[in-house]
Order: structure tokens, then C-alpha cells, then sequence
């Protein structure tokens, strides 16, 4: 779920990208030693020294698709910040996509049955809440549905406990966390990255001071990366978009006409 972030893959073809660019070509090399992002945009300097441990283990089942299809995916981003990671590809959880976890396992993924996270940390014993087991899904908002109803069976053998991040309900009662972090267009409010949505989960799951300085660490990059990405939006030419769109247009036409004579 970009993210949770089932985020959509309507994303622009931004500068979070790591997959075009070619590192012979001048101004398009790679930071192929450290984050893998184009040089211009590299984010090692707000990245931890080494993947931050944390009692809770994260797993994430993405969508086969969501790398391949998603330059703005936060998810290799996310296994540069934690060291308790697993990144599962799959269209559904299967029984060893977890380890067998010592505690309890939370299904972190906005179902209507899913409890507000703060309440449940409120109202489990902290003993009862170590070491947690953490499941995001990763896709589109529709890959996510699909994995979500594809995972249910194994979800009720793990004894996941549906939960979701609670709403910030400012002034206007709509809003929900820092909207400069959102890193592309999302379907409605209320959406957050997978790597905002596992920050902020961590804040709560972890024990406290641990905890605000994993999601500092994690916030910081994801600032870092949609700086780069606003600028980038800022500076876009608006006109071979506007000529790709003419030409297919045209293409399309030409088709319609084709298949009326057909
Ligand atoms: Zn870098």
C-alpha cells in the first residue's frame, strides 16, 4: 500500500527514478556506491550510516509490478533505513512470507475493521506489544485491494490485527499528516508513501527515543526526496508532453477511422 502506501502509479517521470538513467552520458550519472539515484538527486547525505535495528520486523508484500512500474517507489529507499526489513514481491501473502514472529503481528492497511494504532498501543500491555511483526502492502490502490482480499486466509492464521494510522484532524477535519510528503498525485486524502506510513508506525512501536529517531531519520529522507521532486516539477518543460499527448491523439483517431471502415 506508496506507498501503504498503495500509492497509485500515475506518478510523473520524476527524478526519483533509478532505472533510465545512463551513467556514460554527461549529467546523468549514478550513485552506483551508494543510494543508486542519478548523482544530482542522490540522497546519501540524509541517509543513516548504516540501516537503523528496530525491535519491530517490517515486512512488505509489493506487488511483482511496483518497482518495475514506479521510479517515485520508496521501497529501496526503505531497506537503506532499516536493517529489520523484508521486502516480499507477490501478488498475495503466503505462510512463509513471515518469519514466525514472537509477538504480536499487525496488518498495518486502511480496512474498515482496522483499529486506530495509537489506541492499540494505548490499550495493550507493553509487554504484549514487543518485538511486532509489521505487514504493509505495496502496490496501486487497486493491487492493494487485490492483495489484501488474496491474503485474507493467511492473515486469520497469522492473527493479524488490522490497524491503521491514525487522522490528524486539523481546523478543516480533512487533512491528514504533512502534505509536503506526498511524493505524486494520490487518489484522495489521506494518503501517506510506505516509507512515511512505516515511520510513522515505527514512532509508536518502538520504545520512545528510539522510535522519534528512526522516524526523524526516515522523514529527513523523504523530505530530501520530494525537495528534489518538487524542483524537478518546478523546472519540467510543459511542451514534448503536450506533443506526445497530439500524436497519440492522432494515432488514436487514426484508428477509430480505420476500424469504421473495417
Ligand atoms: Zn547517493
Amino acid at each position: 500500500m506508496d506507498d501503504f502506501d498503495p500509492v497509485p502509479s500515475d506518478c510523473d517521470d520524476g527524478d526519483g527514478g533509478v532505472a533510465a538513467a545512463s551513467s556514460s552520458s554527461p549529467g546523468r550519472s549514478i550513485c552506483h556506491a551508494g543510494c543508486g539515484r542519478p548523482s544530482r538527486v542522490c540522497l546519501c547525505p540524509y541517509l543513516p550510516a548504516s540501516p537503523l535495528q528496530t525491535s519491530t520486523t517490517i515486512v512488505i508484500l509489493h506487488h511483482p509490478h511496483a518497482l518495475r512500474r514506479n521510479p517515485l517507489s520508496t521501497l529501496p529507499l526503505l531497506a537503506r533505513c532499516l536493517s529489520n526489513l523484508r521486502l516480499v514481491p507477490g501478488r498475495r501473502l503466503l505462510p512463509s512470507s513471515t518469519a514466525p514472529a514472537p509477538g504480536p503481528v499487525l496488518l498495518l492497511y486502511p480496512s474498515p475493521a482496522a483499529s486506530d494504532l495509537v489506541s492499540w498501543c494505548r490499550s495493550t500491555p507493553r509487554p504484549a506489544r514487543a518485538a511486532p511483526t509489521l505487514l504493509l502492502l505495496d502496490g496501486t490502490w487497486r493491487q492493494a485491494r487485490e492483495m489484501h482480499a488474496a491474503s485474507l486466509a493467511v492473515l486469520a492464521s497469522l492473527g493479524a490485527v488490522p490497524v491503521a494510522l491514525p487522522v490528524d484532524s486539523r481546523a478543516d477535519g480533512d487533512s491528514m499528516f504533512e502534505s509536503d510528503l506526498v511524493v505524486r498525485k494520490e487518489p484522495r486524502k489521506g494518503c501517506v508513501s510506505t516509507m512515511e506510513a512505516v515511520a510513522r508506525a515505527l514512532r509508536l512501536l518502538e520504545p520512545e527515543r528510539e522510535g522519534a529517531v528512526v522516524e526523524e531519520t526516515m522523514l529527513g529522507v523523504l523530505r530530501a526526496m520530494v525537495a528534489f521532486q518538487t524542483e524537478h516539477l518546478l523546472h519540467r518543460t510543459v511542451k514534448p508532453r503536450a506533443k506526445m499527448r497530439k500524436k497519440k491523439e492522432l494515432r488514436r483517431e487514426q484508428e477509430m477511422q480505420r476500424d469504421a471502415v473495417d
